[in-house]
């Protein structure tokens, strides 16, 4: 599937791109023959001015000549022939080859495709100026010259070359280059359709062992029963996993639900010191049902920060359920809050359990339980840490762990202060 994305991009990349580049290259190339030719025409035009004033001059000095050979002026500035018509466009002078007795082309330029006088199969092309010639605004006869337009052919076939090997070359690097791009722009999407793979069979797999146990139990206790009492045992079993596969399925939805940043019309200004006074009088009970030594460290005056009140304290009571059912009896767990250059800081610390070094990097992954016994006993999914780093993380917040194994873990949660 990614593949046949990324081959797509490619192409679509490479033909848009290459269409640019062909569309580029013809457009530079017949702008470069136009400005080539233009510069040849005035090159070609002002050696034909020059060269006709200073033969007009000639014959002005010399009235009764009646032909011009080269050896009296001979050709210069590349020009191939030079002719003089007069204004019934009859041929009367001529330097090079003599051409038509009767001048036939318009006034302007031409390219023409002459034959060279050596090899007569041979061909190259010229460009011919012909220019009307005036005196006091009265028309008194044309002059043609022209030269040869070889070298500027010649300039133009390297250009072709040059275009003929450079384009289908950076055609080449413009696919490649799409390839590349259409598999960098893939990553984050095969990266969410990994991740949401990966957290799809996790919680099937997850729902899979309550779900045989409920079916197990309720099979059984369809069964005329001998002892009352074991088919209500059963029902209890039933109704306890039942429970605990809601809790799961609220997890999901919830993480599901809460995904990214929240939208600022949603946060209020909270009071941080009112949240975990009311929040640590709710555990205070729990903890000593455990025999734990529960203790608060929590400032007299507000600590205000921008939040959703529900969500904030449901990250909160994530890491002080944790605290209390990963920390023995007689432990010690505190819930302490103070502000530190701009910032809250809630703290959890208990001197429970532990988490292992080598697990901490990956404790707040979705369905990552540090010892799948472990967990099972307390009845935790791997969620409930997931859970509060995203809710901390959509606060622009930031939740870290520090732990050592059969010491105790310390978790907190820094939000940015309400300035
Ligand atoms: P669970 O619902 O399994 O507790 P969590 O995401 O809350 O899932 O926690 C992930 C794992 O991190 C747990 O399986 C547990 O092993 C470990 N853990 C979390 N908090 C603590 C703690 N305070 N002390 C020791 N281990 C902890």
């Amino acid at each position: 599937m990614f593949d046949h994305s990324r081959r797509n991009l490619a192409h679509w990349f490479a033909l848009s791109m290459g269409g640019i580049l062909f569309a580029f290259a013809g457009v530079g190339y017949c702008l470069n023959v136009e400005d080539q030719l233009r510069f040849f025409d005035e090159e070609l035009f002002a050696q034909s001015k020059s060269f006709a004033s200073k033969t007009q001059y000639m014959l002005g000095q010399n009235q009764r000549a009646r032909t011009l050979s080269e050896k009296d002026m001979p050709l210069s500035g590349g020009l191939l022939y030079a002719r003089w018509y007069n204004s019934d466009k009859q041929l009367v002078h001529y330097i090079g080859s003599s051409g038509a007795k009767q001048l036939t082309a318009e006034p302007g330029f031409q390219t023409l495709q002459e034959r060279s006088p050596a090899e007569y199969t041979e061909t190259f092309w010229t460009r011919q100026v012909t220019i009307p010639v005036l005196q006091n605004k009265q028309l008194i006869g044309y002059f043609q010259a022209a030269a040869s337009l070889e070298s500027l052919r010649s300039r133009l076939n390297q250009a072709r070359l040059f275009l003929a090997l450079g384009v289908p070359i950076t055609f080449g690097v413009i696919g490649i280059t799409g390839w590349v791009l259409g598999g960098l722009a893939m990553r984050p999407t095969r990266r969410a359709y990994q991740q949401l793979q990966r957290f799809t069979a996790d919680a099937s797999h997850e729902l899979r062992t309550p779900v045989a146990t409920v079916l197990s139990n309720a099979q059984v206790a369809l069964i005329p029963p001998e002892d009352p009492l074991e088919q209500r045992l059963r029902l209890q079993k039933i109704a306890e996993t039942a429970k605990s596969m809601s809790t799961l399925i609220n997890n999901l939805l919830f993480l599901s639900r809460h995904d990214g940043p929240l939208a600022e019309t949603i946060l209020k200004p909270i009071d941080l010191s009112e949240l975990l006074r009311s929040l640590a009088a709710e555990f205070a009970a729990q903890a000593t049902a455990q025999s734990l030594n529960f203790s608060t460290q929590i400032p007299e005056q507000p600590v205000i920060v921008h939040a959703d009140a529900n969500l904030l304290k449901q990250a909160i009571i994530n890491l002080l359920s944790n605290a209390l059912k990963y920390t023995p009896a007689q432990g010690k767990v505190q819930l302490r809050l103070f502000t530190q250059s701009h910032r809250a800081v809630i703290q959890v610390e208990d001197n429970g359990i532990g988490i292992p070094a080598s697990d901490l990097p990956y404790i707040f992954d979705r369905f990552y339980r540090v010892d799948t016994v472990r967990s099972r006993q307390t009845g935790g999914f791997g969620l409930g840490l997931a859970i509060a780093q995203q809710i901390v993380q959509a606060h622009h917040g930031q939740i870290s762990v520090k732990s050592v194994l059969a010491q105790g873990s310390t978790f907190q949660i820094e939000l940015p202060l309400k300035i």
